[in-house]
């Protein structure tokens, strides 16, 4: 019931992005917040794949960036953020979750919007558990929930416990893209903690642990 009254609190305008190496949970631990929060998770990866399963012109350039690990041009995805920001559900905040990737593009977020962000959520995990977290990781096909073999399973095996879909493994979880995609990680999107810390935005919380016992602390970071 404590938990209700907290989550009233915010049900109006949280702006949060969510930072952290692939595979750190930011998506499992999003779709927590913006459940309590009442809020959107718009996710740039889950968007640029609805893009390529529907062949479209976004799709057709992401397709190959994003099975090598590297990151689709600036300029894409901050128009594609640019136009997600102004649909209706955002009004009353959001979640941005593999946005911004580079500095240029919290840059380009500050410009779109004043007071774009109120929090910068940074889950810390190291390098060593990314591998085993993201060669693990398995994606509903239909609602997009994120399970993990181990660590996070779906009581049904392989299939979702959410909506019944088939449980998948993303193209870009395979071992030596991972490789590639840590490191694109440490050299373009790890400098943006600075650029939050800079403005006093940056929260971090330990990302290791089980899901829940990260749920609680991101909570407790939020002051939810
Ligand atoms: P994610 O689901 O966040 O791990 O994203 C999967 C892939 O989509 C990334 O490895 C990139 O290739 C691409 N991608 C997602 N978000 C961005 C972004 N903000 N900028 C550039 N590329 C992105």
């Amino acid at each position: 019931m404590t938990v209700d009254i907290a989550i009233k609190e915010v049900e109006y305008n949280l702006k949060l992005v969510f930072l952290g190496p692939p595979g750190a949970g930011k998506g499992t631990q999003a779709a927590y917040i913006a459940e309590a929060g009442a809020i959107p998770t718009i996710s740039t990866g889950a968007m640029l794949r609805e893009a390529i399963a529907n062949k479209t012109e976004l799709g057709k350039l992401a397709d190959s960036l994003i099975s090598k690990g590297e990151l689709v041009p600036d300029e894409v995805i901050i128009g594609v953020v640019k136009d997600r920001l102004k649909l209706d559900d955002c009004k009353n905040g959001y979640i941005l979750d593999g946005f911004p990737r580079t500095v240029k593009q919290a840059e380009a977020l500050d410009e779109m919007l004043p007071d774009a962000i109120d929090i910068a959520l940074s889950l810390e995990v190291p390098d060593e558990d990314i591998i085993e977290r993201l060669t693990g990781r398995r994606e509903c096909e239909k609602c997009k929930a994120t399970f993990h073999i181990k660590n996070n399973p779906s009581t049904k095996g392989d299939i979702c416990d959410k909506c019944g879909g088939k449980l998948i493994q993303r193209a870009d979880d395979s071992a030596e893209t991972i490789k590639n995609r840590m490191s694109v990680y440490h050299a373009q999107t790890e400098p943006i903690k600075d650029y939050y810390k800079k403005l006093g935005k940056l929260v971090c919380v330990d990302g290791v642990g089980s899901v829940e016992q990260v749920r609680t602390a991101l909570f407790k970071a939020l002051g939810l």
